[in-house]
């Protein structure tokens, strides 16, 4: 089963999520649990919670169909003390959030090292507070997205993600989310059949689809490797639809929500309903 959505707006409060999911015509969503550029937000109160769950239910979407994304502003491999500390407790609460939503998986960027210690460092740091975040929760899996590799930001290579899985302690619990978009500003070029083979072998190969929690199915409006994260709607950017057409006939992307994070939303009940059509049963 492909679960087929979008990141939608929360706008109005958590419960406004699956109703503007419903609306175009989606299996699957994603959504913020709270406002994105803000450190601290109000606690999700009980009404919130209760209607979430209840159109949640009336409308079909079971948590293995909603992928939640955290706050731009965290960075689990911050090198500045502060920054770290602030990054932890904030994760922590989104966490949590997810918990109360009755949610199982939360995505986030791994980090950046803001050019103050290495790479490998900042990778350390990610599974350090990653560790950290798991052991205080429970029935919540921390989803790794890639990145583009744009600025000071780890997470542009598999190998990357790897290393943070390899320490974290909790398996069941780490997941990946590979964004089409930044896979191919990273370098992976996903434009042609032949590269989509390549690059989802070594994808299995490196992290194993075993830890796929998520796609972010999106275009890119830059040429590859050029390591900038611009969006484009789908076939209008350097990858073009033939990835998406393959994503959409392979059984290895079932089962997780695949979601559109493309730039104009009044074109998404249209890219659902073209990625539908391209499902092969
Ligand atoms: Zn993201
Ligand atoms: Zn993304």
């Amino acid at each position: 089963m492909k679960y087929i959505g979008a990141h939608v707006s929360a706008s109005g409060g958590v419960e406004n999520a699956p109703l503007n999911a419903h609306e175009i015509g989606a299996t699957a969503f994603a959504f913020f649990t709270k406002n994105q550029r803000q450190w601290v937000a109000a606690p999700l109160t009980e009404t919130s919670i209760r209607l979430f769950k209840e159109r949640c239910e009336e409308l079909d979407y079971k948590p293995h169909q909603i992928l939640p994304h955290d706050s731009y502003l965290i960075n689990l491999g911050s090198p500045e003390e502060e920054g770290l500390k602030k990054s932890r407790a904030a994760f922590l609460d989104e966490v949590q959030r997810c918990e109360q939503l009755g949610l199982d998986r939360l995505n986030f960027h791994p980090g950046s090292h803001l050019n103050k210690i290495s790479e490998d460092d900042c990778l350390k740091r990610i599974a350090e507070s990653i560790n950290i975040t798991l052991d205080a929760t429970r029935g919540v899996t921390a989803v790794l997205e890639n990145t583009a590799g744009q600025g000071s930001n780890v997470g542009y290579r598999f190998e990357h993600l790897r290393q943070i899985i390899d320490l974290v302690d909790d398996k069941s619990r780490i997941g990946v989310c590979i964004d089409t978009a930044h896979a191919f500003a990273a370098g992976y070029n996903l434009a042609t059949p032949d590269g989509f083979r390549s690059v989802f072998q070594e994808f299995d190969d490196v992290i194993g689809f075993s830890y796929l929690r998520g796609m972010h199915l999106n275009d890119s409006k830059k040429e590859l490797s050029t390591r900038v994260d611009r969006h484009e709607v789908l076939g209008e950017g350097h990858i073009g639809i033939t990835v998406f057409e393959l994503i959409m006939g392979d059984s290895r992307f079932d089962g997780i929500p695949l979601i559109l994070e493309t730039p104009d939303e009044t074109r998404w009940s249209k890219e659902v309903a073209w990625l539908k059509s391209n499902v092969k049963a």
